[in-house]
C-alpha cells in the first residue's frame, strides 16, 4: 500500500455494509455471527480489489476508496458492486449449506445482505502513527451518513447500490437506473442512483444455465423420496435440516439412525462456515426445487476427509414423479477432462459410488422427512 500518495486527493469513496445481525447475540451465537462476518468481509475485500483501495473494517462494512484516475467512469463501480454481491450470495449460499451449527447466528445466514454507498468527491488520505490508512473530510463523513438512507422506506429495494450523481459523472447515457434523493443535515441535497443488486444477481443466474445430464456426466446416482421436491429441497440447503442428512452421508455405509444427542451436542465444533467442510461451492445456477448446479473445489481443511478431491461440477436434481414423491438425482462431472483428469476423479470418487449402490442409499434423506412428515402433513408411512 506504499504507492499510495497521502495528502489531498479527488475519488471515489465506497462502503460496503453487511446488514441481517439485527438481534442481540450473545456467547456461541455472538462468536458464530463474529465469524461468519468475518469471512464474509474477507470475501468483500478479496473482490475490492486494486485499484480500489481498502482502509479499513467498521463493524460490518469495508470501507475503500479509489483515485479518481482509477476508474474513468463510474459505470465501472456499479458493475464492480453487482459482481461483489453476486459473490457475497455465493458465499451465503456455500455458508448456509455447509454449516452444521443451528445456533440462531447460523440460521440466520441466508437473511443477511449487503448494500453499497458510493460517492465521489475530495478527501484527505493520511497515515495513523501506526501506518494504517485513513480519509478524513466531508465527503468520508457524507458518505457515512448516506448508511443511514431512505432507500428501502421510499419502496427502493432491500440490497441495493447508491451511488450518488459525483459518481457517475462521464458514466454513458445507457444507464438508466432509477433516481433516489437524501437529505442529510449540514450536507446539500444529495441525489443519486439505486441499483437493485439483488434482481442483478438474479438475472446472472437465470441467463446461465448449468445442468449436467446422463450424457455429460462422470457419475449419476438417484434415489426416490416419498415427498414432493419443495420438501426434499430443504434438507439439501438448510442448516438444521441439511446436516441431519449430510452426517449420514459422510459417515459411511452404515446408515444409523441419527439420534438428538449426535447433533445437537459438539455443534459448534462442527461449524464451518463456508470454507471447510466438504470445499468451496460456488452457485453457478440456482432453481428452487427443480435443481441446482456448481462448482466444488475442494479446500484443505484441517482434519477433514473429502469423498473427492478433484474440482468438478455438480447437479442436484429434485424432479416431481407427479404422485407427491421425488426423484433425487446427483451428477458429477470432473473440470479435467485429460484422461489422467478422469482417472483421478473416478479413484477418489470411489467412496461416493460405494456408497451410492448399497441398499439403504436414500435412507439419509427420507429417515429426517419421515420423523418431520407431522409437519409437511406427510403423515402416512414413508418408504
Ligand atoms: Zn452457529
Amino acid at each position: 500500500m506504499g504507492e499510495i500518495d497521502e495528502g489531498v486527493m479527488q475519488g471515489y469513496l465506497l462502503l460496503a455494509d453487511i446488514s441481517g445481525y439485527t438481534t442481540f447475540l450473545t456467547g456461541t451465537e455472538l462468536e458464530h455471527s463474529h465469524a461468519i462476518v468475518t469471512e464474509l468481509t474477507k470475501l468483500i475485500r478479496a473482490t475490492l480489489t486494486p485499484p480500489m483501495q481498502f482502509v479499513k473494517l467498521e463493524g460490518d462494512a469495508v470501507f475503500c476508496f479509489a483515485p479518481q484516475a482509477a476508474f474513468p467512469n463510474g459505470e465501472l463501480l456499479v458493475e464492480l458492486a453487482e459482481s461483489c454481491y453476486f459473490d457475497f450470495t455465493n458465499r451465503l449460499l456455500n455458508m448456509t449449506r455447509s454449516t452444521r451449527c443451528t445456533c440462531d447466528a447460523c440460521r440466520a445466514i441466508g437473511g443477511l445482505d449487503l448494500k453499497f454507498v458510493v460517492h465521489n468527491g475530495t478527501f484527505i488520505v493520511d497515515r495513523d502513527e501506526d501506518g494504517r490508512l485513513d480519509l478524513a473530510g466531508p465527503d468520508v463523513i457524507l458518505v457515512h451518513r448516506l448508511l443511514k438512507n431512505t432507500i428501502i422506506e421510499a419502496g427502493g429495494p432491500s440490497s441495493y447500490g447508491f451511488f450518488t450523481d459525483p459518481c457517475l459523472t462521464g458514466a454513458s447515457t445507457e444507464l438508466r437506473l432509477p433516481v433516489h434523493e437524501e437529505s442529510i443535515e449540514s450536507f446539500p441535497q444529495v441525489t443519486g442512483v439505486v441499483q437493485d443488486l439483488a434482481a442483478v444477481a438474479a438475472q446472472r443466474r437465470e441467463a446461465q444455465v448449468v445442468r449436467l445430464t446422463d450424457d455429460n456426466a462422470d457419475f449419476v446416482s438417484s434415489y426416490i423420496v416419498d415427498a414432493p421436491p419443495a420438501v426434499c429441497w430443504q434438507y439439501y440447503v438448510e442448516p438444521g435440516k441439511r446436516h441431519r442428512h449430510v452426517e449420514a452421508v459422510e459417515t459411511g455405509v452404515e446408515f444409523t439412525p441419527n439420534t438428538e444427542g449426535r447433533v445437537a451436542t459438539g455443534a459448534s465444533s462442527h461449524c464451518a462456515h463456508g470454507v471447510g467442510g466438504d470445499g468451496l461451492r460456488e452457485y453457478l445456477d440456482w432453481r428452487p426445487y427443480e435443481y441446482f448446479t456448481c462448482r466444488l473445489s475442494p479446500v484443505e481443511a484441517e482434519g477433514v476427509e473429502f469423498f473427492t478431491f478433484v474440482e468438478c461440477l455438480e447437479t442436484y436434481e429434485f424432479i416431481d414423479l407427479g404422485d407427491g414423491r421425488t426423484e433425487h438425482r446427483w451428477l458429477l462431472r470432473t473440470v479435467d477432462r485429460t484422461p489422467e483428469g478422469i482417472r483421478a476423479f473416478e479413484e477418489s470418487s470411489a467412496f461416493i459410488r460405494e456408497i451410492s449402490t448399497h441398499p439403504t442409499w436414500g435412507d439419509q434423506m427420507r429417515r429426517p422427512i419421515a420423523e418431520d412428515a407431522v409437519l409437511y402433513g406427510l403423515d402416512r408411512p414413508v418408504s
